[in-house]
């Protein structure tokens, strides 16, 4: 015989290789019913799968296009997300992947709520944010910006300001939720703490333009859109007015934009005046609670 050639079986090896086969089918057959129902989690199966090798050789993409409401397509994208290679086995998962996966499917009634604060620039957003950042049922996500800091902006806390080259890495390992052009600079929310509050069961709000609130809205259906509006046109063109660190271009580039962002209003599913500061935080904190 040569080296590399399958082994000689008896009729009777045979036989018993192929039930062996067909007792491994139908045991994770009958794990991917269990999943579907929603008798077994995804850390059920993980902790199966450390005891009975049948388990462990599952496909993982096998095994979330069980989960209930999720396919195939969703799967993919998942661990494409998550580093997981395609036809990675359960028992072949790292630790970070596993606890990746498990928070992934945390059950939604225990996840966070992600609502989107978004409206036309000047209008007010980031001082709503900064009110909602000392809510301890929220947090305020800060974004990478390629923009140059203003003088009292703080790296890590206002913004993460990045070179257009650290911003295209950022792009490039899939790091952004959403990123977007505002103004001559991008701007983009980095997805890993937002997915990790998330799990933790906090809401987190992110206060962006809107290109980027509709992005996030089609990746989660599930976040919940807030349309800032000013109480007038006048209010807002003072206010865009009064922004002494902008050039007198830069102004008027701004207010050409919020004359177009204020159309896109009907896309979002709240729309709150921003006449009082106190009023508009109390609304967004019960439209958290309330979906
Ligand atoms: P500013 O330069 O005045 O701080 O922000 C300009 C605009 O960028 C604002 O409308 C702000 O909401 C938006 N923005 C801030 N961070 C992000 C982000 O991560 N993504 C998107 N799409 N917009 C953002």
């Amino acid at each position: 015989m040569y080296m590399g050639m399958p082994p000689q079986l008896s009729a009777e090896e045979r036989n018993a290789a192929l039930e062996k086969a067909k007792h491994s089918r139908q045991v994770r057959s009958v794990v991917k019913v269990r999943v579907k129902s929603g008798e077994l989690s995804l850390a059920d199966v993980f902790k199966l799968a450390d005891t009975d090798p049948i388990v462990g050789k599952m496909r993982v993409a096998e095994l979330l296009a069980a989960l209930s409401g999720v396919g195939k397509i969703r799967a993919n994208l998942i661990m494409e997300r998550l580093n997981i290679s395609s036809t990675r086995r359960i028992q072949g998962l790292g630790k970070h992947q596993i606890a990746a996966l498990i928070s992934e499917f945390v059950p939604s009634i225990s996840r966070g709520k992600l609502v989107v604060l978004s409206g036309p620039g000047g209008v007010g957003k980031s001082t709503i944010a900064a009110y909602v950042r000392k809510h301890k049922s929220f947090w305020v996500s800060v974004s990478s910006t390629t923009r140059k800091p203003r003088p009292n902006e703080k790296n890590g806390v206002d913004y993460f300001f990045l070179t257009d080259q650290e911003f295209d890495e950022e792009i490039a390992r899939n790091h952004f939720l959403e990123w977007a052009h505002f103004a001559g600079s991008r701007y983009g929310t980095p997805r890993e703490p937002v997915e990790r509050v998330l799990a933790s069961g906090a809401n987190v709000l992110l206060e962006i333009e809107i290109e980027g609130a509709k992005q996030v809205k089609a990746q989660t259906p599930e976040a919940i859109l807030v349309f800032l509006e000013p109480p007038s046109w006048e209010e807002l063109v003072s206010r865009l007015e009064k922004r002494a660190t902008d050039s007198e271009q830069r102004r008027a580039e701004r207010l050409a934009l919020a004359q177009e962002e204020l159309a896109a209003a009907s896309f979002f599913d709240h729309r709150l005046v921003n006449d009082q500061v106190e009023n508009v935080v109390k609304k967004l904190l019960s439209l958290a609670s309330a979906h």
